[in-house]
Parts: structure tokens; C-alpha cells; sequence
């Protein structure tokens, strides 16, 4: 962290701007070897100053420099960022004039990482910046820029300053004794405390699990027999033509995947070649490839041809999707009903054609009620947003129902304390409290260079 650290802040490649960034107690130094038209060392912090970028005496670029000093900034530490015009050659230039001056290349997520580390966020709002940057859909958004302004951290310190007040009267209770007529009463305390602390805890669990299907999106997989419409389907529902759609029985041999959002939640969606036992060798990788996929998936969204009878293939796929989350498509139902619903009982079932759009729209409805998105969305966002959040506080709310049992069990009162700190220290770890080397350089390894 004594060294001072550049990349390229915008994504590489032609455009109007580049931003190449560099941070460190060197940063106002190293810049002000390369930049001439204005006094790096001496401008105030905070401007952007109008200059070029001079490689012995030759002019590289003509640039607009943001200066900005410790401890106002993103890494608590001196920034300068280089505007330069976009381009590969001048951007690398610069770069390079920076670390041949004294810079260090940065790895990844190393400006957020010194953020961290200089207690500028913590780690969940570490974690929510890359989760920003990844964000696909409007929802996404809203989530990550809720914990990026903190609003988890202050939810999980309020836990732990609840956690601190348990531990500070048991503390009291073993370290003065002589109060002892009035541990009974504190018992009960204790007692209501955790109660009241589990029920918070598991709420907030289960809500981040729900919400889980936001940043994750809805895995959905489209099956059914040769013909029966599934890339019509799923090109009404991408509206526009990725699939091709023929009358050739088996014409989508592989997989065709496509990405649409309803109401902001993101479903992936993949076409598969028809289900059925097949000669052909590249239909029957397809074949072979849907029923994994099926066993993957969230959804399944099972085609049948309202023009056909139901076959046997049909009812092998029936069969086989009936233990899965799935919606039932009767489609071509602007042509004659020939196919009888009585054998679909107990499923979900949806009417569609895809030469309008009501079907494909009563489909959509469908998926909304089915995943609750209507309920998800007036959600309020404040939630876990990840795996490791996520298993350190079912940890510590292990720990609390550990405890809260031996209160029960009337054990002694330095027993329930263990419990208690433990919980304390998990929930500490979500924030970034007591971490590790391995969970931090595992953590920012995944965010891109330059941020
Ligand atoms: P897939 O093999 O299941 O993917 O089926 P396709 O999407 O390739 O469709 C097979 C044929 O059925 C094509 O000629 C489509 O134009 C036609 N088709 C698809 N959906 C409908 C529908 O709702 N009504 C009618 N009449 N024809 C449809």
C-alpha cells in the first residue's frame, strides 16, 4: 500500500475519452513529471486542469488532468486521472509514461481495494461496487447502489451494537457478582433480545434468498417436440429473429439462447432441440444437452401443439418436466383444437400463438406470478448480496439460536456469552471486520482493472 498504483480506468479501446487514473502518496509527483501547461504540485485540490502529456520534450497528448488530494477521494489517498483522447496507442503511452516514472501497474479492483483498506467502505459496499459495474438490468441497479451507500453495513452494525449491549450486561453479571439479585431479570433481557435479533436475522436471510433470483435471473429453458413452435416462442419473447424458424422437423439441433427482462427481472432463456429419441447424431447431442439443461433450470416452459393430438413424446416430456418448476404451452391455438387438456391436469397451463401478441403476454403474466416479481420489485433492497454474505449470517444466526437454547437450558452465563461474541464476530466478518488476506485478494481478483 506505500506504492503508488496506475491503469487505465475506461475500457480499452477507440472512443472520445480515456481515463487513465493513478493513486499513492507519489501520485501529484510522478504526474507532474510528465504533464506540463500547468503545476500539478501546486493547483488546488479538487480542479481539472487543462495540460499535455510530454515524453522528453515531445508532446503525446493533449489532456484534461483531475487532481484530487488525500483524504477526499476514492482510496483516501492523492489522485490524479488523466483525461486523455481515447485510442489505444496515446492511452497505453500515458500509462506507460506513468509507470516508467514510478508507478506500479494496479492489479485488479485495486483503487476499490485501498478503499477499503483505508476505511473509506467497508466490504459489503466493496462488494456492491462490482455488483454495479455488472449490473444488467434497472433492479440490479437499484440493489447494488443501495449497499454501495451503505444501507446492509448499517443494518448488520445495528445488529452487532445490539449484540455489544447483550455482551456488556453479561459482562457486568460475571464481573460484579454481587448483583446477582438482579441477573434474573437480565436473564429474561437476554432472553428477549436474541429472540427478538433471530427473528430480524432469518427475516433479513430469507428475503436476501428471494431476492437472490434478481442478480441471478430466472434460468428458464424452453422444451417440446420438433414443430411445435418453441423458436417462434422464444422469438416473440426476444422480438426479434435470433432463432430460425423453419418447418424442417428438427431445425433448432442446438441450442439457442436469448436474454429478455420482465419487469427488470432477467430471465435467460434457451431454446433446445426437440426431446425425443433421434438417429442423427447432432440433434442427438441437442437431445442429450435439454434433458441436462431441464435439470438445471428454474423454469421450464413445456411447448405442446394444440393443433396435435398428444403423443407419446409429448407425454415423455409431460413425465419428465413434472417435477420441475414449469409452465405448460398449448401454441398454435389460432388453428384447430385437437389436443385434449384433460390430460393436463394439475399444471399450469397457458394458451398461446404466436402470430399474436396476447399469448406470449398472458405468458409473461404467468412468470410474473409465479416468481412473485410484483412482490420482489416493491421490496425494499436493503439485502445480503452474495454467497459469502449470506453463509456468514446463517452462521451467526447459528450462533444466536446456539445461545438462545442455552438460555433455555438455564447453562451458565459465560456459556451463552460464547455464543453471543461468536455471532458478534461473524457479523462483523460481512462487514469487513477481521478478514482475511485470502478472502480480500479472492474478493477484488474479480473486479476489472483500473477500479
Ligand atoms: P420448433 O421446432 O418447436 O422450434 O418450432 P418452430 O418455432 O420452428 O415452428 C414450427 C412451425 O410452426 C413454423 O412454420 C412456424 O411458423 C409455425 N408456428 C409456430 N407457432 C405457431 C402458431 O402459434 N400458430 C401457427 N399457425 N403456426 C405456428
Amino acid at each position: 500500500m506505500n506504492d503508488t498504483i496506475a491503469a487505465i480506468s475506461t475500457a480499452l479501446g477507440v472512443g472520445a475519452i480515456s481515463i487513465v487514473r493513478i493513486s499513492g502518496k507519489e501520485a501529484i509527483d510522478i504526474a507532474s513529471k510528465i504533464i506540463k501547461g500547468f503545476d500539478v504540485k501546486k493547483v488546488e485540490s479538487h480542479t481539472i486542469n487543462y495540460g499535455y502529456i510530454i515524453d522528453n520534450g515531445e508532446i503525446i497528448d493533449e489532456v484534461l488532468v483531475s487532481v484530487m488530494k488525500a483524504p477526499k477521494t476514492y482510496t483516501r489517498e492523492d489522485i490524479i486521472e488523466i483525461n486523455c483522447h481515447g485510442g489505444i496507442n496515446t492511452t497505453n503511452k500515458v500509462l506507460e509514461l506513468l509507470l516508467s516514472n514510478g508507478a506500479r501497474l494496479a492489479e485488479r479492483g485495486e483503487f476499490t481495494k485501498r478503499a477499503f483498506l483505508n476505511g473509506r467502505i467497508d466490504l459489503t459496499q466493496s462488494e456492491a461496487v462490482m455488483d454495479l459495474i455488472e449490473s444488467k438490468s434497472n433492479i440490479q441497479r437499484q440493489m447494488a447502489i443501495n449497499n454501495v451507500e451503505g444501507k446492509i453495513s448499517k443494518l448488520i452494525k445495528n445488529y452487532r451494537n445490539k449484540l455489544m449491549d447483550l455482551i456488556s450486561h453479561i459482562e457486568v453479571n460475571i464481573d460484579y457478582p454481587e448483583y446477582y439479585d438482579i441477573e434474573i431479570m437480565d436473564d429474561i433481557k437476554i432472553k428477549n433480545s436474541l429472540e427478538e435479533l433471530i427473528i430480524d436475522l432469518k427475516k433479513l436471510i430469507n428475503e436476501s434468498e428471494n431476492k437472490e433470483i434478481i442478480k441471478t435471473g430466472i434460468k428458464t429453458i424452453i422444451v417440446g417436440r420438433p414443430n411445435v413452435g418453441k423458436s417462434s416462442i422464444l422469438n416473440s419473447l426476444l422480438e426479434y429473429e435470433k432463432a430460425i424458424v423453419t418447418d424442417i422437423e428438427g431445425t433448432t439441433r442446438d441450442i439457442v439462447e436469448g436474454d429478455i427482462y420482465i419487469d427488470g427481472i432477467h430471465l435467460n432463456i434457451i431454446d433446445t432441440a426437440g426431446i425425443r429419441k433421434t438417429e442423427n447424431i447432432v440433434e442427438q447431442i441437442g437431445v442429450e444437452k435439454s434433458i441436462s439443461l431441464i435439470d438445471d433450470a428454474d423454469l421450464v416452459l413445456v411447448v405442446l401443439n394444440g393443433n396435435e393430438i398428444l403423443t407419446k413424446a409429448d407425454e415423455e416430456i409431460l413425465e419428465k418436466t413434472k417435477n420441475k418448476t414449469n409452465i405448460v404451452i398449448i401454441n398454435k391455438n389460432d388453428l384447430d383444437k385437437k389436443l385434449d387438456e384433460n390430460k393436463l391436469n394439475n399444471r399450469i397451463v397457458i394458451s398461446t400463438n404466436t402470430k399474436d401478441i396476447n399469448g406470449i403476454n398472458s405468458l409473461k403474466e404467468k412468470i410474473k406470478e409465479m416468481f412473485n416479481l410484483d412482490e420482489i420489485k416493491t421490496l425494499d433492497y436493503t439485502y445480503l448480496s452474495n454467497a459469502r454474505q449470506l453463509s456468514l449470517a446463517k452462521s451467526a444466526l447459528n450462533s444466536l439460536e446456539n445461545a438462545y437454547k442455552e438460555t433455555l437450558d438455564n447453562n451458565p452465563i459465560d456459556m451463552v456469552e460464547i455464543d453471543i461474541k461468536d455471532a458478534f464476530d461473524k457479523l462483523g466478518s460481512i462487514i469487513g471486520i477481521d478478514y482475511s488476506e485470502e478472502i480480500i485478494d479472492n474478493l477484488f481478483k474479480n473486479f476489472c482493472v483500473g477500479k
